[in-house]
Parts: structure tokens; sequence; C-alpha cells
């Protein structure tokens, strides 16, 4: 499938005289070439084309670990996903290649290129002309000759994944929830993170690795030790030295991996990371020299030919290719020089390789050799295996030549500086790892060279920092959005926030910023409410032009803005919906595919055969492809198309679920005195109250409850925002904060109260203090520690504040002025509010399984 998204004419204008400059590959380091091509007026030198075999824009192929960790890859906020922000992931969206007049081919692989006649040729039947080629074609997984690993020529046997692209981590992401075991083949960083994700879905992890070193490029066998021990801690299970001979086969499925010592091992998937291999197919058909990979001069253009130019993991430079960010981004820096003449004799020497890395959580640091090498070399080795640290410094003739961190890289900076220019070591080598004695002694981020990479991901030395702060940056926050340091692998941001603290002159100063309810509007949150509520500002117009910096509208503010105004004024604020998420637009969930899931309300998950044949009728009308219970006890219609969604509402005549919001969701009830031979109060009655006094009340984040009746908890009530438990003697436990998604945390008990009309009030009241003190988006598992549960009680219970009855009366007006949205929204709210005015990116089709297991 393919999208063309912007084009050069639209964006500019149509400029004969521009030179044609054609980029393929649209990963990190092509998207990367093109900013520094931008940022050298290549906008006014070229007509600028992007053809990217992925359909996405330019995304952050580090973050994948967080993708497979968090939630379902681009889904947004669904029902069950927890606290994953999918536009994290994207480096440049697709509106950033329009707004810089470039024209995106997203899905569109290019299969020959005609260097004669200086075309590249797509799978899609397009041919394009080019006056200078820039291949940025990265590099694809490694699957290991193997029995087993291949259904057919192109597909990989059902259960087993590479992990290389997004579509590999959302394949997983599908699999997990029906999967125990995974086996991970390969402990090199990209195993160890996979391993790392697949124990977040709460799978048993197996990683076969050939040899006894874990990520043996980067560690040796004592750094590797300390690093397993840290990981079996968290619960992997660690094969070293021991390789998989062939991948066992169910009925088309993964069903086990057999060892070459001819034991097995069962588990449902199993991830391929045994390394990479460099995209090189389509140069090579071109007739351009590959060995490793394509080879080229110091100039990055292929030796071959002069308008090709060759960047990232696709070229071989002197020798050697390159596996992570931090030398791609030096490569784009010569062939942006070159290509828009701004240095023509700029020259790439190759990367000196400082790996800096989170590693399934752990920090590891690694730069030149791993180990002693020579008699003389000096070797200063520190181990705390109990604390998971493991550093050691390798020196010859006074310079270092080498260093390992496990568990502990604070030093990093300081050591990255001395191997990169060779400067004078401290007499104490142990000075190195460790801050002794004086003060004077350690090294600060002022005293650091402004060469000095901070940030490896991004490629951002301390002198970028430096500058964005003389260029009038005035917060850390601020510089990390202008450069991107820390918005990687985020190992670096506490170097980022000393540089940058440093340049502004006032170490350890708090940065505002943080403190901002919304990133557009300088102002925190009781002191905006006040603003807001003195001023009577009730649309989010109005609280931009009359609080924001030069009156300015920041997109990013709109939808915590929107919230916070529809919890201020709930009968009167003027509605904007453009400062609406698309999700609270249409009141329903997108999906990854570009359709919408349906959740109609079921109040503490009581339905009536009535209901049920309603939602059966609706989802055979309209081919509803799948209808699953959601974690909520609720029924999800999912893959509705946008122009259905009225009709789909009409048609079953029952109100919205709020599935899709930041707002209160369900209450999970069990069956309680009305089934259950254990119950000891009404769950059911209290849970359905529950949510029909609250539901579709707004908050800072999503709010999901439960009721048990007994503390057998089977509602699950302690890992609730709320969650509510029957006790002896009629007595209901209320507990605050609890979480079972990417956080687990068990609630904290607010109150045991006499009965239900003082639960549901007690519940309400607890609820807007945390809609009224809570920053946006912070779920109740972060604001109750936040606040200190002795403070909740004293306000919330015992009322020490002298403001429970105006936090009822609050929570009151928010009930009064319920409306339920997919009633309100029978008739278009605005214009093109269920029709896409722009062609979208076409995304992937979901593929649809049936209750049976086989794909419908
Ligand atoms: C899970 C994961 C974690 C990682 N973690 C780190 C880390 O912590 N630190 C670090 O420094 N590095 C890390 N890396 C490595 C880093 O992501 C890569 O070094 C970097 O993405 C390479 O950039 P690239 O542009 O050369 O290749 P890619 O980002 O792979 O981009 C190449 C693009 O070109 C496309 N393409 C290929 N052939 C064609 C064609 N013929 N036509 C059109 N398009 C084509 C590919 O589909 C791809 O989209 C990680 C990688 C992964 C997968
Ligand atoms: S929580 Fe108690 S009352 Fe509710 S279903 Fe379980 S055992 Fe029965």
């Amino acid at each position: 499938m393919t999208a063309t998204l912007g084009t050069g004419q639209e964006a500019g204008t149509p400029a004969l005289d521009r030179a044609k400059l054609v980029v393929v590959g649209n990963g990190m380091s092509g998207a990367r070439a093109l900013e520094e091509i931008l940022t050298r007026g290549g906008a006014d030198l070229f007509d600028i084309t992007v053809f990217g075999d992925e359909p996405y824009g330019n995304y952050n192929r580090i973050l994948l670990s967080e993708v497979l960790a968090k939630a379902a890859g681009a889904a947004v906020d669904n029902e069950d996903a927890d606290g994953w922000d999918p536009d994290e992931l994207y480096l440049n969206p697709v509106d950033w290649y329009a707004e810089n007049g470039i024209t995106l081919h997203a899905g569109v692989r290019i299969v020959r290129i005609d260097r004669h006649a200086k075309v590249v040729m797509g799978d899609d039947g397009s041919v394009t002309p080019y006056d200078t080629l820039v291949l940025a074609t990265g590099s694809r997984s490694f699957f290991p000759p193997m029995d087993g690993m291949w259904a057919s020529r192109t597909e990989l046997t059902p259960g087993v994944f590479g992990f290389r692209s997004l579509d590999d981590a959302n394949g997983m992401l599908d699999h997990v929830a029906d999967a125990r075991t995974a086996v991970v083949i390969g402990g090199g960083l990209l195993g160890l993170e996979a391993a790392a994700g697949l124990q977040a879905h709460g799978l048993a992890v197996h990683v076969v690795h050939p040899t006894e070193v874990l990520m043996n490029q980067q560690l040796e066998a004592d750094a590797s030790r300390v690093l397993r021990s840290k990981l079996e801690d968290m619960g992997m299970h660690m094969h070293l030295g021991v390789k998989t001979s062939e991948i066992l086969v169910t009925d088309g499925a993964v069903s086990g991996v057999r060892f070459t010592d001819g034991s097995d091992l069962a588990c449902d998937m199993v991830v391929v990371t045994a390394g990479i291999r460099p995209n090189i197919g389509l140069a090579m058909v071109s007739g351009l020299e590959t060995q490793r990979a394509i080879v080229v001069d110091d100039r990055m253009r292929s030796v071959d030919d002069d308008d090709i130019f060759v960047v990232g993991e696709c070229a071989q430079h002197r020798g050697e290719v390159y596996g992570v960010v931090g030398p791609l981004w030096e490569q784009a820096a010569v062939l942006a020089d070159v290509v828009t003449g701004a240095d023509p004799d700029a020259a790439y020497h190759g990367s000196r390789l400082t790996t800096k890395l989170k590693v399934a959580g752990v920090d590891v640091a690694q730069m030149g050799v791993k180990g002693p090498e020579r008699e003389s070399d000096e070797f200063v080795q520190f181990s705390e295996t109990g604390r998971g640290v493991y550093q050691t410094v390798i020196i010859r003739d006074g310079t270092l030549i080498g260093a390992t961190l496990v568990g502990d890289v604070s030093k990093v900076a300081a050591l990255t500086q001395a191997f990169d220019s060779r400067s004078a070591l401290p007499e104490e080598r142990v000075k190195l790892l460790f801050d002794l004695g004086s003060a004077d002694d350690a090294a600060s981020a002022a005293d650091l060279p402004d060469d000095t990479q901070i940030c490896n991901c991004n490629g951002v030395s301390k002198g970028d920092l430096v500058g964005c702060v003389h260029g009038g940056a005035e917060t850390v926050s601020a510089c990390m959005d202008a450069t991107r340091a820390g918005k990687g692998c985020g190992s670096c941001k506490g170097l980022v926030r000393e540089v940058v603290e440093a340049a502004l002159g006032g170490a350890g100063a708090e940065d505002p910023a943080d403190s901002y309810y919304v990133p557009g509007i300088p102002l925190d949150k009781p002191t905006l409410m006040h603003e807001i509520r003195t001023r009577e500002l009730k649309s989010l117009s109005a609280v931009f032009a009359t609080l924001a910096p030069e009156g300015r509208e920041d997109v990013g503010s709109k939808m915590g803005l929107t919230a916070l105004l529809r919890m201020m004024w709930p009968h009167d604020h003027v509605d904007e919906r453009d400062g609406r998420f698309i999700n609270d637009r249409v009141h329903a969930n997108i999906q990854r595919d570009g359709t919408f899931s349906v959740v109609p309300r079921m109040s503490g998950g009581v339905t009536s055969p009535d209901q049920l044949r309603r939602i059966a009728d609706v989802a055979d009308k309209h081919d509803i492809p799948m209808v699953k219970l959601t974690g909520g006890q609720r029924i999800d219609l999912l893959g509705v198309p946008k122009e259905k969604l009225q009709e789909v509402w009409a048609d079953l005549d029952m109100p919205s679920g709020w599935a899709y919001g930041k707002s209160f969701r369900t209450v999970k009830t069990c069956v309680g005195t009305d089934f259950c031979r254990f119950g000891l109060g009404d769950s059911t009655r209290l849970g359905i109250d529950l949510e029909e006094r609250y539901k579709g009340v707004e908050g800072p984040a999503k709010m999901k409850l439960a009721v048990s009746g007994c503390p057998r908890n089977c509602a699950e009530s302690m890992v609730k925002d709320v969650g509510i438990v029957a006790v002896e003697g009629g007595q209901w436990q209320i507990y605050v904060g609890g979480a079972a998604g990417a956080t687990i945390r068990k609630g904290d008990i607010l109150a045991t109260v006499d009965s239900h009309d003082e639960a549901v009030r007690i519940t309400g009241r607890f609820l807007q203090y945390y809609r009224e003190q809570a920053n946006w988006l912070e779920r109740t598992y972060d604001f109750v520690p936040r606040m200190g549960l002795d403070h909740l009680i004293a306000v919330v219970v015992d009322d020490v504040e002298g403001i429970a009855a105006e936090l009822d009366e609050r929570m009151q007006e928010a009930v009064d002025a319920y409306v339920d949205p997919w009633a309100a929204d029978q008739q278009e709210a605005t214009p093109g509010q269920f029709h896409d005015a722009l062609p979208m990116v076409p995304l992937p089709q979901v593929p649809v399984r049936s209750s049976e297991g086989a794909p419908a």
C-alpha cells in the first residue's frame, strides 16, 4: 500500500532550476541527512523526494523496545492500554515532509536504479528522475538458516519474529496476549531489549545465546556476568553457550525450539535477534560496489558514482559498518556539507565508538577495547555484583583506551572526554571511576569540552546544548525540545540537565517548565486555574489569547486545557472541538488501521439478553470484524470505519461507555451477594451506582474502578484507580492509586466506610480532588504517592482543610452536566467530524481472529 504526502510544488514554487534530490530509505539516517541538508539551505537548492518502504513517517527505531514494553504500537489510548504515547515514537511525522516541501512516498520500495538514465524505479511502477541520489536503506534482521523458521519463501512461521521495525513490534504485540513462553535467539542488545519487552507482558522469557558472554560485541566476560545476574534477578532465563538447531512447529505454528545437544524447550513464540544484515540488494542490482555494505569514500559517495551518496547502516566506510546511531549522525553531517556545497571538502574519517545504552532497564556504556591486551596495559576493575555494578578502565601509555560501565554510568561523560581527546589522566587512576577527596577532583559538566557527545542517540554535543542556551533557551526542556537530546533511549537525561544548568549559570536551578500544567502556558495548575476562574476564561482561544506568551496557540497544550475547562466550567465552557483529541472528537477509540472501536455502556458490567441481542444484530448488520470483551468487562465492537460511527450508535441505541477518554471509564464488579457464596457486600449494586453517577466525568487521565464483594477480590479492586472491597460488618474498604498496566501498584487504603452511600460519596470526593490537583495525564498511581496518603486521608476523609463540602458540590455539578456524547452528536457537530478531509497514511490491515482461533 502506498501514500504520497506533500509535494515540493505545493509547498514551494515550481522550481525548474532546482536540482532533483532523491532519498531512498526513510529511516533514522535518511531523515537525519535530510534535516542536515535542510539546515544548510537544501530546500532552496533541491526538489526533494523521499521513498520509504515502511508506510509511516520517520520514527525512532531505538524506541521500539518501549513500544514493545509499553503498549500496542499506534493504537491510541485503548480501553486496555496504559500510558504509552505513540507520538513520542515519531521523529518526523508525515506533516513535517509537507511543511518542508518534501514529497514523501511512504510504502514504496525502490527496486532498481538506472544510473545511466538517472532514475529510480519503485515497486508501484513509478520512475523518478534524480540529479543526486542518497541511499539510506539501513539493515534488516538476519535469520540464521534453520528448519522451521520459514512458512514459505517470504513468510516466517507464525510465532517467529524479527525485531527491527514497527511492524515487527506490532506483530509481537498482536501475539503476546495468547503466548506464555517466549524464546529469544541472540543475547545482544536487541535480544535483551526484546526479552525485557516480552517479560513486561507477563511472558516467561528464555534467552538463548551461542557464547558465554552476553552482548559480546560490547562486553567482556566479567561485565556480562554482572549483567546476566541482574537480568536473572528480573526473572529472565539465560541459556548461554547454547545454540538452537531447529524451530519446532505444530499445526503450522511455533511450539518450541530444539538445541544442538538435542534437548527441546517448549514455547509459543520465538524472536530472532541473531544480528543484522545491511540492505544492499538494490545497490547490487544497480551495479554499485558492495562488500559487507555499499562501499563509500570519505565524502560518503559510492566509490562507483559521484552522484550517489550513501549513509547509515548500509554504508561501508574504510571497512567499517556501524550499527548504532552515533556514527550515522556524523556521516549525515558530512554528506549534507558535500551535497549542498556548504563544505565540498568535508570528509568523514570514521567514528570512535562510544556506546551508551539502556539494556532492559540496565545502564551500559562501553568505549574502546573491552579488556587489557598487553601486559603493560593498566587495568582498573570494580565490581559490586549485589548492586549490579561493574566498571573497568584500561590505560595504555597514560591514555585511556577503553572503559566499560554497567549499572552505574555516572562517569561516562568524563571518561568519554578522556577517551576522545586522549587527555591526561589523574595519577590515582581510580578517580576515573569515583569521586575521591576534594570537590575539585570531580569532573563537572562545565569542564567538558564542547565536542563531547552528550546524547548518542540523537548526536547532540555539549556545544549544541550550550549553543541552544546562548540562543535564548532558558530551560532544560527547551534545550531538549530544540536539540532532541535525551529523547532517544533517555540514558543521558541527567547529563543533559547538568550541561544545560551549568550553561545557564545556575546549577540545580529548577526548570519552571517542569511545573507547567501544559507546555504552552507558563503556569502551574493552581495558578492557571486561579487565572481561568478569576478572568472567567471559558474557551481555549480565550485561555491562549490571555495567558499564553504573545497569545500563541500551542497544539500540544490543547487537550489538557480542554479537559481542564470542561472540569472547571461543567455547564458553560465553550466547546472548541479542535481542542479535542481524535478519540474525543468522535467518541470512539482510534485503532491502528484507522478504524474505531465502539464500547456501549453496561454499568457495573451487567447486561441483559436484550442488549446482547442488539449488539449482535449491530455486529451482523455492519459487518463488525471483531467483537471482543475488554479488560473492564465490556463488549467492544472493533473495526468500525469513521463514516459508520453514527449509524452504529443509532442502531445500538445504548449510551456511550466512554472507553476512549481521559475520563471515568468503567467499574468492574464481581457477583457479590447476588450469587456468590462468599459475598459480604452487594458489589454489583455499588458498581452500577458508581458508574451511573460518575459516568463520563473527565479527569487528567483515565479512571478505572472496581468493586469486590469480599476480600477474595475477584474484581481485582486492589489495582484500580479506586477499588472498593466489602469487608465484615457491612463495611467497605476504599483503595486508591492502584494500577495493573505498564505500572503495577497495589492501592492504598484511603478509608473504611460503613455504608454504600458513604462509599459513593468518598469515591466522588477523592476523584474530584484528583481532578483538581493532578497534573495533566498523571494517573492516580503517581498522584497518590506524590500527594502522600496521610495528606489525602486528611483532606478527603477527615476534612482538615474544610473543603470536603465544596469538593462534593463541584463533583455534583459535573454529574449534573452529564450528556451522552453519542446522542448529542447524532448530527455532525462540526463539518467533517466523521469524514477524513485529508488522505490518511494507509496503515497495515489488522488481522482479525475469530474466537475459534482461525483468522476470519
Ligand atoms: C529495537 C532496536 C533498538 C535499538 N537501540 C539502539 C540504541 O539504543 N542506540 C543506538 O545507537 N542504536 C540503536 N538501534 C540501532 C538504530 O536504530 C539503527 O542504527 C538506525 O536505525 C539505523 O538507521 P538507518 O537509517 O541506517 O536504517 P533504518 O533506520 O533501518 O532505515 C532504513 C529504512 O530504509 C527502508 N528501505 C530499505 N530498502 C528500501 C528500498 N529499496 N526502498 C525504500 N525503502 C527502503 C527500510 O525499510 C527502513 O525504513 C536499535 C535498533 C533497533 C531495531
Ligand atoms: S470477591 Fe468475594 S464476593 Fe466477589 S465473587 Fe469473589 S468471592 Fe464472591
